[in-house]
């Protein structure tokens, strides 16, 4: 294995530090007199990047195995690896659906095989998640994926029973469910955010109320049972209120937020744009601001990006015929940095928090979320604060082109990613193209 001495790093502190990374581990950090094992160290000058440790995306749609048009786990990693990512949860609305032993240990493998980050497999909570019989948890938590999160994301576990018995099953190895809270029944044939645009638009709206409810009533459930609940994608004022108050009573949930929703608003639709069109919907500049506000205090425990390729010919159609998603990847750590550091919401190190830190221990996945000191495993982004980037769908590692972001100018920019002490990125771009997509 080749060492690296990272040179001109600034560290969430705010002090400048150079970084030697050795079979894998982080050796040495300081800025003073270089060890002698620096001799024969590749050296990678980054400038006054800031140092993190690699991001973890809890939620991240590969689509492989089934639908490989729109994005596979080799191209996902290399989009991932570009974001400043060094693992990515893939969740399990595949076709097959990753609800067997089988189909985890295959995703498993296939992010192995890439080789760009972890990509650790999300197992559904039910059998082809039609939310009846549950799946197979324990084998999934067994076989060589070692699944910890289950989530029937895209879907709601609706059934009350069905999402205790889940909570209760996976207590016994540490796992958690992660709830995509929609109430089905509110939400029939719903387009958007209802509100005024939904009405002005006379598309069919979608309530806070319908995740609200749903949160609130898993989150007693998880106090009742005494298990781990997490909550994808929060997009309302009131359900941060909620897992607030569950935070404040001792509940054991974790809450997320995707980036798109701590920037974007229901606005958007205005022009029946479905690249906007997402599920969760886009809401209104209260509910922004209401969870831009919960993540910095913590009620929401980190950002995820729910990154949802689809081909063009889903996405370049009508509003109610195009499909529910964006990409994000790419475009999470800008977007962050825009709205929560130069907003002066969070401070860098909140950022590692957020989206390393914390993921990684909802997670359970221990080579990750690391602090950056000598021992730890060389999972790293270095990323240039300073500097600005346009956002080209074209340009973009991911098989799919559905980002909201394209054309527009973004802070922040991925200068080094390394995963397990090798680089993925250099100076930007992409390294290690052994296997082409
Ligand atoms: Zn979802």
């Amino acid at each position: 294995m080749t060492k690296y001495l990272v040179e001109r790093a600034t560290l969430t502190d705010g002090s400048q530090s150079n970084i030697l990374i050795s079979e894998g581990v982080i050796k040495w950090v300081g800025h003073s007199v270089l060890p002698v094992e620096v001799q024969d160290a590749i050296r990678v000058d980054v400038n006054g990047a800031i140092a993190l440790p690699g991001l973890v995306d809890l939620h991240t749609h590969l689509r492989e195995p089934g639908r490989e048009d729109s994005e596979t786990v080799l191209s996902g990693s290399r989009s991932a690896a570009k974001g400043g990512f060094t693992a990515v949860s893939a969740m399990a609305n595949t076709f097959p659906v990753a609800d067997t032993a089988g189909v985890v240990e295959q995703v498993y493998r296939l992010g192995q095989l890439a080789g760009f980050v972890d990509v650790f497999p999300i197992g559904a909570v039910t059998q082809g998640l039609a939310g009846k019989a549950l799946a197979e948890l324990g084998a999934m938590a067994d076989s060589e994926a070692r699944v910890r999160v289950f989530s029937d994301d895209g879907n709601c576990v609706f059934d009350p029973m069905v999402m205790r018995r889940a909570l209760e099953y996976v207590k016994k190895f540490g796992g958690v469910i992660a709830q995509h809270a929609q109430d089905p029944v509110l939400t029939v044939d719903s387009q958007m955010n209802e509100g005024i645009i939904s009405s002005r638009l006379g598309l069919k709206g979608w309530p806070s109320v319908a995740e609200e409810a749903i949160i609130a009533r898993d989150v007693l459930l998880a106090d009742h049972v005494g298990s781990r609940l997490h909550i994808c994608h929060v997009t309302t004022a009131g359900g941060v209120e909620i897992i607030r108050w569950a935070k404040s009573r001792g509940i054991q949930v974790s809450a997320e937020v995707t980036p798109h929703h701590l920037l974007l608003t229901d606005d958007y639709a205005r022009n029946f744009d479905p690249v906007f069109k997402v599920n969760p919907p886009l809401r209104t500049q209260e509910d922004v601001m209401a969870l831009r506000e919960g993540l910095a205090d913590g009620t929401i425990d980190i950002v995820a990006t729910d990154h949802a390729p689809h081909p063009s010919e889903s996405k370049e159609c009508e509003w109610q015929a195009a499909a529910f998603g964006m990409i994000g990847l790419e475009t999470a750590l800008s977007i962050v940095q825009l709205t929560m550091v130069e907003s002066g919401l969070i401070s860098w190190s909140h950022v590692a928090d957020r989206m390393s830190l914390a993921p990684a221990k909802i997670g359970r996945y221990s080579d990750h979320g690391q602090p950056i000191l000598p021992g730890s495993t060389a999972n790293l982004t270095f990323v240039d604060s300073g500097g600005s980037w346009k956002v080209d769908r074209d340009l973009m590692l991911s098989r799919s082109r559905n980002t909201p972001f394209h054309g527009m100018e973004l802070p922040g920019q991925v200068v080094a990613t390394f995963y397990r002490g090798e680089p993925t990125v250099l100076n930007g771009a992409l390294v290690r193209g052994t296997r082409v997509s």
